[in-house]
């Protein structure tokens, strides 16, 4: 009789259970990266319930799954992770969640940059020059890839909303499109010549790719640096021999250095960029990160 209640109680959960891939309850979506978490947002709309791991301000390069994190990747049914090699514990978490719980690297193929050989600073140990920039969400372009992507994902696990999930990337691509018409005129009025990017994060390569500007690797305009003299004479040296008009240095920078910097070179010194997209709001979505450096980039290099 035990046995028989308990069977009737599994069926019925059976019968009144959700039907995956019918609606009903969200899909879960975990996102490694706050720009794949705004991704599932925007694609996803009402279908998804998005956990954004990671805190606006964190360090995408040394930023790692906490236990708390990890319990809310096992509640998941989709991670989404930036990919293309920035997550460096991805491998070790496809290997614990043992095909659990599906990961989707954004990323792996959208087309990629090396590090310059040139890079004199580099985010960490794992993106040493002439390895693949993971910094592929600086081009709208990529971004626009990237929602496309998102949608095939999610539409795996959800195909009975595939056709919204699209339709909603093509908005989102749309507004991109715009953001970018945008881009390109504000950029443009910077003359050829100073079209030079010196950022304390090297994180713009896709984004001068995008835009016909070139980035000038320097060190010794990060908080850790800015303490090593012998990073900023060196940083000196290449900005007197570059003509570079401006300097974007990291925020937390010291005053002192700053001061010398401006001091034995005449550069300008812009307010930073935004690197990683970790930034607090608002500035915390991808328009507008994007908004922030371009006008930022125009305000210090157009005249
Ligand atoms: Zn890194
Ligand atoms: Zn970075």
């Amino acid at each position: 009789m035990k046995m028989l209640r308990n069977g009737l109680a599994a069926l019925s959960a059976l019968v009144l259970g959700v039907v995956p891939g019918m609606g009903g309850e969200p899909l879960v979506v975990a996102a490694t990266h706050p720009l794949m978490a705004e991704l599932a947002h925007e694609v996803g709309g009402d279908h998804v319930e998005v956990i954004d791991l990671m805190e606006a301000g964190a360090d995408v390069h040394h930023w790692e799954p906490r236990p708390s994190d990890l319990r809310q990747i096992q509640r998941s049914d989709l991670i989404l992770a930036a990919g293309k090699g920035l997550e460096i514990y991805l491998p070790r978490l496809r290997d614990s969640l043992a095909g659990t719980v599906r990961i989707a690297d954004v990323g792996e193929t959208i087309p990629s940059l090396r590090i310059g050989h040139d890079a004199v600073f580099v985010c960490c140990p794992h993106h040493a020059p002439g390895s693949i920039d993971p910094h592929w969400w600086q081009s709208i372009d990529n971004m626009k890839r990237a929602a496309r992507i998102v949608a095939d994902e999610l539409a795996e696990d959800r195909p009975d909303a595939a056709d919204e999930f699209r339709s909603r990337a093509a908005d989102y691509v749309n507004r991109l499109d715009e953001l970018k018409s945008w881009a390109r005129i504000e950029l443009a009025k910077v003359p050829r010549a100073r079209r030079k990017l010196v950022t304390a994060h090297n994180a713009f390569a896709y984004f001068a790719h995008e835009f016909g500007y070139e980035v000038i690797a320097v060190a010794g305009l990060s908080r850790e640096q800015s303490n090593a003299p012998q990073d900023l004479a060196r940083t000196i040296e290449t900005i007197r021999r570059t003509r570079v008009p401006a300097v974007f240095p990291e925020k937390g920078m010291s005053a002192r250095q700053i001061e010398s910097l401006a001091a034995e070179t005449g550069v300008v010194i812009a307010p930073p960029l935004v690197a990683d997209g970790t930034a607090d709001a608002p500035l915390d979505s991808f328009e507008a990160m994007t908004r922030h450096n371009v006008e930022t980039i125009v305000a210090a290099l157009a005249n």
